[in-house]
């Protein structure tokens, strides 16, 4: 049997229909943005495997820090004990982050991390004898697979199987340009009743949705109406932090700051699955009391795992690096430049850049679906071609690792284009 005959003997793939699905390419070796099958074909890796690889694949850095830390402490509970990596790492997040951060909470993923803010957002008005149960989010956002993450996602058939169970989630449109009076009368509706106990976005750029971006000027509206009615701000920042959007986290293009923010992806370079939500001193005194029973009763076994940490504090050193800054400066120069060459071809309707983040959208008669033929036209297309895309809809869009060549960006460009021309 071949090894792909074993996979699907074997494997359950994620968001796959296994029955009209074609083989899933056996990955055997990652170098940099590049990854090679187990024939020896190439791919560049155009969206740093699910954007959460800046570093590039195979990092003798960050998998030095890895080594030593299984070979000093690999893992200890975090209930009832901790350890340094953890410390310092909080230390470093909390000064990357605005200053009204001041306490971290470890979980495993983005998807857990969502689902921290939210228990911790309603558990403080329960603690406080205040009923607000419901949570306000953005049409087609996504903030994850589990079920409060699932419930403030909106990307209809990911949550249509599950609608009776879900907490209860009211959506207001997303204000991109031309819409944000629209987004401002719903928000500020909303936050009137005061049943709400928290308002979760993806700050500037909705990733799953296709790379849909707003103003950051909207945003801090939006914060500020919430917050004048005692509505929490979760930014989730799982797609947008360590830099992808040219700072380092999307929220340092705001003036106003949110009460809870989620990390995971970049976190730690793509190597090991963690993340943080952290809090500001308002939601963690909401817990703060002489009653057991007021406590955030959330964890994982795996919370705050040394390894993870020390991977995480390997990738922030090389972030800050002037080398990392001048290649995120590098790829959105590139970015702009093919920006403004693909828009003219006659099947584009618009580009967007920012950051690292590049997207175009393709004209088409009637809104092709998310994963609808076209799409998968595409995606083979780009397979073929040796470019790992995956468009959503009729968007294409790249987020590379930062460290891309320019070479490689002007190939994932050229082969964009050619598709442009060939795949209908
Ligand atoms: C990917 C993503 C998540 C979910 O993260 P997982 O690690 O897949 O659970 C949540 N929010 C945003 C914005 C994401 O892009």
């Amino acid at each position: 049997m071949t090894l792909s005959e074993k996979d699907s003997l074997y494997n359950w793939h994620p968001y796959t229909q296994h029955k009209t699905s074609t083989p899933h390419p056996v990955i055997v070796k990652g170098k940099d943005a590049l990854l090679w099958d187990e024939n020896n074909k190439q791919y560049i890796d155009a969206i740093a495997s699910w954007w959460v690889n800046p570093f590039g694949h195979s990092n003798a850095f960050i998998a030095d820090a890895i080594y030593k830390q299984l070979n000093t402490l690999e893992h200890v509970l975090f209930g009832g004990f901790t350890h340094n990596k953890a410390i310092e790492l909080s230390e470093k997040v909390l000064q990357l982050l605005p200053n009204n951060q001041k306490k971290i909470f470890y979980s495993d993923n983005g998807s857990t991390a969502v689902e921290v803010a939210i228990k911790a957002a309603l558990q403080y008005f329960y603690n406080k004898k205040e009923s607000r149960t419901k949570i306000i989010a953005f049409e087609n956002a996504f903030h994850g697979d589990t079920f409060g993450a699932m419930a403030a996602s909106g990307i209809s058939f990911f949550t249509e199987a599950f609608k009776g169970s879900l907490l209860e989630v009211v959506r207001i449109p997303v204000p991109t340009a031309g819409n944000e009076e629209t987004t401002i009368t719903a928000l500020e509706k909303l936050v009137n009743t005061n049943n709400f106990a928290a308002f979760i976005f993806e700050p500037l750029v909705l990733g799953a949705a296709g790379m849909v971006m707003y103003d950051a000027e909207i945003l801090n509206k939006l914060i500020a109406i919430s917050k004048q009615k005692q509505v929490f701000t979760i930014a989730d920042e799982v797609m947008t932090g360590f830099g992808k959007t040219g700072k380092t986290f999307a929220i340092d293009y705001l003036t106003q700051k949110p009460d809870m923010v989620c990390l995971s992806k970049a976190l730690t370079g793509g190597t090991i699955p963690m993340a943080i939500t952290s809090f500001t001193q308002e939601v963690f005194d909401g817990f703060y009391s002489d009653d057991v029973n007021k406590a955030l009763f959330h964890g994982h076994t795996f919370t705050a795992n040394p390894t993870g940490c020390a991977a995480a504090l390997a990738s922030i050193s090389l972030l800050e690096t002037d080398e990392m800054q001048k290649n995120i400066n590098r790829i959105n120069h590139k970015h702009s430049l093919f920006a403004n060459h693909i828009k003219q071809h006659k099947r584009v309707a618009n580009t967007r850049v920012l950051g690292v983040i590049f997207a175009l959208d393709i004209k088409v008669q009637n809104a092709e679906s998310y994963y609808g033929s076209l799409r998968n036209k595409l995606y083979s297309f780009f397979i073929e071609h040796g470019i790992i895309l995956r468009p959503v809809g009729n968007t294409i869009y790249i987020l590379p690792p930062y460290i891309i060549t320019d070479n490689q960006l002007d190939i994932v460009y050229k082969t964009i284009e050619k598709a442009l021309n060939e795949v209908e």
